[in-house]
């Protein structure tokens, strides 16, 4: 085990972020932004890993050039190093071309032995990326781990937990693992990480630096099987309440006229409830 790959996002906050209903897309001026949360509990699990074996935690993200404040906090929250790999022709990659995209990426900058990542993102949700990026690498995944159980020079044993199961699998590297919230706690930044994380120079990986494990046709909107026609957003359901304190029977009868308007209840003709 020598080089342990991290896949962080970085994700529009979820509990500012507002939508733009006229356009159907996220105003992304609208909130902060941060690491998508189950990245954060993959970059703890990996630096773990890494204090016990000595493994480098090396950190790739794709996005715009603002994402670099993420590999940022990532190197102050253990990792040892990051890339990003950004550039234009990225931009309106579904979640094919972006697996492809960072799939080059993890090729053009280096061995591995283990590849972490969340287990979904906390804005576009498919969960689809880390395994997708297994299959463009052609090594074996583990999805859901929520426990790292043991690491040696050429395997990782670890529980995954699908619904009501749970499943002890032993992998040999190399291999992709997409991490539930249980795998590990994410520590906070120390002052002295901090400081480091401020002077670390981010390298910006773009397509051109990608020639030869990656084709234009294969990221970006050029890249994408799938074309977003039209995107609704929920109206948020105004909430309603009413208290009965002592006319029991009128509680029950206007409960029944709730239900009954709701279609929870249905009241066949000639039947009573
Ligand atoms: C036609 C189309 C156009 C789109 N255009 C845009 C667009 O212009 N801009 C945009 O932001 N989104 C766009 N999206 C959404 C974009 O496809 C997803 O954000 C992206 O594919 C990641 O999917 P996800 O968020 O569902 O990741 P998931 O599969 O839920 O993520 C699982 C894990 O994979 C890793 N991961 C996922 N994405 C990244 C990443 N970028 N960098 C590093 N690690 C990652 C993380 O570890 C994450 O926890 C578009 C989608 C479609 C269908």
């Amino acid at each position: 085990m020598d080089r342990i790959v991290v896949l962080i996002k970085q994700v529009p906050d979820m509990e500012e972020v507002r939508f733009d209903r006229e356009r159907g897309v996220i105003d992304r001026n609208s909130a902060g932004t941060e690491i998508n949360p189950f990245d954060l509990n993959a970059l703890e699990a990996a630096v773990q890993i890494s204090e016990k074996t000595g493994a480098e935690v090396f950190v790739i993200s794709m996005g715009p050039p603002s994402a670099k404040e993420a590999i940022r906090e990532a190197i102050a929250r253990g990792a040892s190093d990051g890339v990003l790999l950004s550039d234009r022709k990225f931009g309106g990659a579904d979640v094919k071309a972006t697996a492809a995209t960072l799939a080059a990426g993890i090729r053009c900058t280096g061995p591995y032995s283990l590849i972490l990542a969340g287990m979904q993102t906390v804005d576009g949700d498919t969960g689809q990326v880390g395994p997708e990026i297994a299959e463009m690498l052609g090594i074996p995944h583990a999805g859901y781990a929520e426990s790292i159980d043991e690491v040696d020079e050429t395997s990782v044993t670890l529980t995954t937990r699908i619904w009501d199961g749970r499943y002890q699998k032993k992998l040999r590297f190399p291999v992709l693992v997409t991490v539930t919230k249980d795998i590990a706690s994410p520590r906070l930044p120390s002052l002295k990480s901090k400081m480091k994380a401020r002077k670390a120079e981010i390298p910006v990986i773009g397509l051109d630096d990608l020639d030869g494990y990656l084709k234009e046709e294969e990221t970006g909107l050029k890249g994408s099987a799938t074309r977003v026609r039209k995107i609704v957003i929920p109206e948020s359901a105004e909430r309603a309440g009413a208290v009965y304190r002592d006319d029991m029977p009128a509680a029950i009868d206007a409960l029944i006229e709730v239900l009954k308007d709701t279609k929870v209840l249905e009241v066949r003709q000639g039947e009573g409830i």
